[in-house]
C-alpha cells in the first residue's frame, strides 16, 4: 500500500499542480492520494479521472497533514532536493515497503522542518530544485522498478488503444 500526501497546496496558485500530483501518483502505481489544504476541486479532477479511467485509486483530504505523518502506521519517505540520493535509499525503502505502507510526501511551498524530522528516508531525486510531479513520477518508478508501466485497471469506461499515431479510445462495455 502507497499513499502519496500533497502538503501545502496554496489554492490559486498550486491547482494544477495539485491536479497533477494526484493523476501522478494514480498513474504510476500509487495506491492512494491525500490532499491538504482543501484542495477540494483537485480532488474531484482525480476521483473523476478514476471514474472514467478505472481503479482502484482512492482519493482523501485532510485538515491536519501533519498528524497524518505523525500517526501514520508504516514508513514515510519525503520527497526533497536535500534528501539523500533515490538510488543510493531505494533499495532499502523497497526491502521495508515488502512488510508494510508507505507515505510518500511531497510539499509545494516551504515544508516544515518537523516533516524532515518524522520522516524515515528525506529522498532527492538529484539535489537540484525541480518539481513534486516529477520527483513523485522517478520515485514511484524507482519503487516499483517499472511493473507500474503494465498495471491493468478495473471497471474503466474508457480505454486507450495505443497508437503509433492518432487517438482510439474504447468504452469496453461497447466490446
Ligand atoms: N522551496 C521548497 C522547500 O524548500 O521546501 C520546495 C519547493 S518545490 C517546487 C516543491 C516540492 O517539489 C518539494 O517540496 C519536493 O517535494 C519536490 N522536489 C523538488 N525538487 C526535488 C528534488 N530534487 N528531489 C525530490 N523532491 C523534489
Amino acid at each position: 500500500q502507497v499513499t502519496v500526501l500533497r502538503l501545502g497546496h496554496r489554492p490559486g496558485r498550486d491547482e494544477r499542480m495539485t491536479t497533477h500530483v494526484g493523476l501522478t501518483a494514480r498513474a504510476l502505481g500509487a495506491d492512494k492520494v491525500v490532499l491538504a489544504n482543501a484542495a477540494r476541486n483537485q480532488a474531484d479532477t482525480v476521483i473523476d479521472i478514476t471514474d472514467r479511467f478505472g481503479g482502484p485509486f482512492d482519493v482523501a483530504s485532510t485538515e491536519e497533514p501533519k498528524r497524518l505523518i505523525r500517526d501514520f502506521e508504516g514508513s514515510v519517505v519525503h520527497l526533497t532536493m536535500y534528501g539523500e540520493p533515490v538510488q543510493d535509499v531505494a533499495a532499502d525503502i523497497q526491502a521495508t515497503h515488502a512488510g508494510e505502507p508507505l507515505l510518500v510526501v511531497v510539499g509545494a511551498e516551504k515544508v516544515p522542518f518537523e516533516v524532515y524530522e518524522h520522516a524515515d528516508w528525506n529522498v532527492g531525486v538529484t539535489n537540484q530544485p525541480h518539481s513534486e510531479v516529477a520527483s513523485l513520477a522517478v520515485f514511484l518508478d524507482r519503487l516499483f522498478e517499472g511493473r507500474e508501466l503494465d498495471r491493468e485497471w478495473e471497471n474503466p469506461d474508457r480505454v486507450v488503444v495505443p497508437q503509433e499515431t492518432g487517438k482510439h479510445v474504447v468504452d469496453p462495455d461497447d466490446e
